[in-house]
C-alpha cells in the first residue's frame, strides 16, 4: 500500500512505527470476545491537528478507498474503534483548541474531553444533561459519534432526545 503521498502532505502526523500500529490496532475497552478476534492491523495513525490534516485524509482514503477510522480516547465498548480491515486510523485528540459559549450554543472541538468541556460549562452556571460515565478519559466527538446514554439518562433519555445544555 503506497502511503508516500499521505506521508509527503503530513510528515511527522504520519505515524507507521509498530509499537503506535500496535495500539491503534486494538480497541482497549472492548468487552466482545467475538468481535475482538475481528481486529486487523492498522495501516498507519495520523495524528490530526486541524482541518486540513482531516480533510487530506478523508480525501486521500476516499481516492485510494482505503477503510478511515475516527478515534477520540478509544473508550468504545462495543468494537467502534476496533479495525476490521487494514484501515488508517485518525486520532482526534489534539483538535481540541475550541470551546466556545455565548449564552445559545456551545462551541467545541471534537477532541475536548467531555470533562474540560463539563468544567467548562460549570463554570458559566451549565451543565450537559446527559453524558457517558466515561466522561473523565472520553472526548466529546466521540461520545456524539458514538455513545449515548449515561449519567442524567433516568432523567432525561438518550443524549439526542432533549438533552442539550441546561439553559
Ligand atoms: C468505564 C466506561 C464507561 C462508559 N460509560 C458510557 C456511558 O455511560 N454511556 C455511553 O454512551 N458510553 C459509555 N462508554 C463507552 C464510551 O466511553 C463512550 O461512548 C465515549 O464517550 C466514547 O468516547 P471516545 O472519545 O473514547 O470515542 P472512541 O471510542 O474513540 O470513538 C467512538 C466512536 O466515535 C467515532 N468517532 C470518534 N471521534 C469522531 C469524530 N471526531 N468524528 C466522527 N466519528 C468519530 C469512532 O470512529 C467510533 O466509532 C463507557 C466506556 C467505559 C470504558
Amino acid at each position: 500500500m503506497k502511503l508516500d503521498e499521505l506521508e509527503k502532505e503530513l510528515g511527522s502526523k504520519l505515524i507507521m512505527n509498530d509499537n503506535v500500529i500496535d495500539h491503534y490496532s486494538k480497541s482497549p475497552y472492548l468487552v466482545s470476545p467475538i468481535l475482538s478476534k475481528m481486529g486487523k492491523r492498522v495501516l498507519g495513525v495520523v495524528i490530526v491537528e486541524d482541518r486540513y490534516d482531516v480533510e487530506f485524509v478523508v480525501k486521500f482514503c476516499d481516492i485510494h478507498r482505503i477503510p478511515l477510522l475516527a478515534r477520540g480516547a478509544g473508550t468504545s465498548t462495543i468494537g467502534q474503534v476496533l479495525p476490521i480491515h487494514p484501515s488508517i486510523v485518525f486520532d482526534i485528540q489534539k483538535l481540541n483548541k475550541t470551546m466556545e459559549y455565548d449564552e445559545k450554543y456551545l462551541k467545541i472541538s471534537p477532541g475536548v474531553k467531555v470533562l474540560d468541556a463539563l468544567n467548562y460549562l460549570r463554570k458559566r452556571g451549565k451543565e450537559l444533561q446527559v453524558y457517558p460515565s466515561s466522561f473523565y478519559i472520553s472526548t466529546l466527538g466521540g461520545y456524539i459519534a458514538g455513545g449515548d446514554v449515561g449519567i442524567g439518562s433516568y432523567q432525561y433519555g438518550y443524549h439526542f432526545h432533549n438533552a442539550e445544555l441546561d439553559m
